[in-house]
């Protein structure tokens, strides 16, 4: 169950927009509210290192970037909990790289940007062992 301020959730639609037809990533930064209870506070843009080629339907955030992003996150009193990427023209859906990149621990958000324009927004975690990613239910909270 992730919480998710709707302030972050705009941001992640406004960046799928914005870098269409390549894919957007970035973080989410949050933390643990109790009880399995997500929360994501904040979405940071992060620079998409695919090559140009493949950034239409891959990402891939560097790791200098990623530590750039946790020491945000903890200046702000958060923590990474979690990655963000829009899929172009391709539904809100982990596909098989997605999942054999993701790490065990995040929340992953998927937006989808059809024809340029943010549509369905989902939330994936991935089984331990990273065979498969489970929809985690999303509530959207106000900032
Ligand atoms: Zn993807």
């Amino acid at each position: 169950m992730m919480r998710l301020s709707a302030g972050a959730a705009e941001r992640i639609r406004a960046e799928g927009e914005r870098l269409y037809p390549s894919e957007c990533c970035g973080l989410l930064l949050g933390g643990a509210a109790g009880e399995g209870v997500r929360t994501v506070l904040c979405a940071l843009p992060i620079k998409n290192a695919r090559e140009a080629r493949e950034r239409h339907h891959r990402f891939v955030i560097e790791a200098d970037d990623f530590l750039r992003g946790e020491r945000a996150a903890r200046e702000r009193g958060m923590d990474v909990v979690g990655v963000y990427h829009s899929h172009p023209d391709h539904p809100a859906r982990p596909s098989d790289y997605d999942r054999e990149h993701a790490l065990p621990y995040y929340s992953y958000i998927i937006v989808a940007v059809e024809k340029g324009r943010a549509a369905e927004l989902r939330s994936f975690v991935p089984a331990e062992d990273r065979s498969d990613f489970f929809r985690e239910e999303t509530e959207i909270i106000t900032d």
